[in-house]
């Protein structure tokens, strides 16, 4: 789950690191009143900041530094509310609907700082680069040796010495080693504390007064560890996710929307990543990803055909199941109900095997839908990508 800057700061925040003063808001009023605020508390400056759930805002237009009230109301006018493109929105952007009004800080140095997981070890690592402020991504690609980590032991934790020596890595002045330090082990247990999977800090600052904040920060949560952190999930902003994306998590469904014309629902994601890669191998492209999951009930099924037709790019329905703990006939009675309810119109291609695969296609040879049925996987994508084609 992913939550937004000011979000991410006030979780740092509980935790000890440094911050800027700021505020979010959501209406034109809110942000002026947060910026005359900051501006008679002594801020030099205040700084617009767009949330939405994707980097690269500052790029985009969606960060602006403001010396003056007048100013700063301006780039609220125009910030709040504007179609926000980046590099991670997509061309179609993402609506700026709140925004978080920051004092200015005096930059001195931006750097980078980030804690993830490493899947090829299984351990995090702590990274830590003098390049920061920019795509971090392109500094690992053109100078990796420009990003210094440090994996972390999970027996034993981030060890102080090991936060020293990214510290020193960044080439930080003595006099800020020591916060520096301090710094690094709140960001790793607030990582550990709120069973994160990110933790970034792009830029980490250093000011021309010596101090050290965070001018940036994102947090990604582990979905499977939300269910012991009801705060966190609290934090969840549905206005940034896809709305099928979230419809799909009211019913339990792993559902992602991609911009294909043929819908598949299969079980297990194992199965599912092959059905997008033969769909794809036939010469057509997936509308999306959809694992109804192992035991799907019939009402599953029938939402998860909700969620599919409502994509207005679908033009045929790859449904590919193997029935294990979900039985085929179960599963068929589901689909000819679904089909039957919402009035489905698209082809239906479907390959079954398993579990009382016989029923099944007895159930839906006896409902009068006119469902095609492929004997394998090959056929059946083959089948369908024609059946998309015609519908196209
Ligand atoms: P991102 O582009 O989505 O990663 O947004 P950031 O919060 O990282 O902001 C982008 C850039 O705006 C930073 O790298 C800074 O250079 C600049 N910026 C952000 N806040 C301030 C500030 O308080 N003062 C100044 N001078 N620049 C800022
Ligand atoms: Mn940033």
């Amino acid at each position: 789950m992913k939550i937004h800057e000011y979000q991410a700061k006030q979780i740092l925040a509980k935790y000890g690191v440094a911050v800027p003063k700021g505020e979010m808001a959501t209406t034109y009023e809110e942000a002026s009143a947060a910026a005359t605020k900051l501006l008679k508390d002594g801020a030099s400056g205040v700084v617009v900041k767009a949330q939405i759930h994707a980097g690269g805002r500052g790029k985009g237009g969606g960060v602006k530094v403001a010396r003056s009230l007048e100013e700063a109301n301006e780039y609220i006018k125009k910030i709040l509310g504007m179609q926000l493109v980046t590099h991670q929105t997509g061309p179609a952007g993402q609506k700026v609907q709140r925004l978080l009004i920051e004092e200015t800080a005096a930059i001195d140095r931006e750097l980078y700082l980030g804690i993830v997981l490493d899947r090829a070890t299984g351990k995090l690592v702590f990274m830590a680069s003098q390049a920061g402020g920019m795509e971090i991504e392109e500094v690992a690609a053109k100078t990796p040796e420009a990003i210094f980590k440090e994996t972390i032991n999970p027996a034993v934790g981030f060890g102080s010495w090991q936060a020293r020596k990214l510290a020193f890595a960044l080439g930080l002045k003595p006099t800020q080693i020591n916060a520096a330090v301090a710094f690094l082990q709140s960001l790793y247990k607030a990582f550990i504390d709120t069973d994160a999977s990110l933790v970034e800090i792009n830029p980490f600052i250093t000011t021309k007064d010596d101090k050290l904040f965070a001018l940036d920060a994102k947090i990604t949560f582990d979905d499977n560890a939300l269910f012991r952190h009801a705060d966190i999930r609290e934090l969840r902003d549905l206005a940034e996710e896809d709305p099928l994306e979230v419809e799909a998590s009211k019913y339990a469904l792993n559902y992602i929307k991609l911009d294909g014309t043929i819908a598949c629902m299969v079980n297990g994601a194992g199965l599912a990543m092959a059905t997008m890669d033969i769909i794809q191998y036939a010469g057509g492209s997936p509308a999306n990803f959809l694992d109804v999951g192992g035991g799907a009930t019939q009402e599953q099924i029938e939402h998860a055909f909700e969620i599919l037709l409502s994509d207005p790019n679908v033009k045929a329905i790859f449904i590919n199941i193997f029935g294990g703990i979900l039985r085929v006939d179960r599963l068929a009675t589901g689909v000819v109900a679904a089909a039957r309810n919402l009035n489905v119109k698209v082809p239906i291609v479907l390959r079954l095997e398993g579990t009382n695969v016989e029923e099944g296609r007895k159930i839906l040879a006896e409902s009068g839908f006119n469902f095609q049925v492929g004997a394998t996987m090959k056929e059946a994508a083959d089948m369908v990508v024609a059946a998309a084609k015609v519908g196209a």
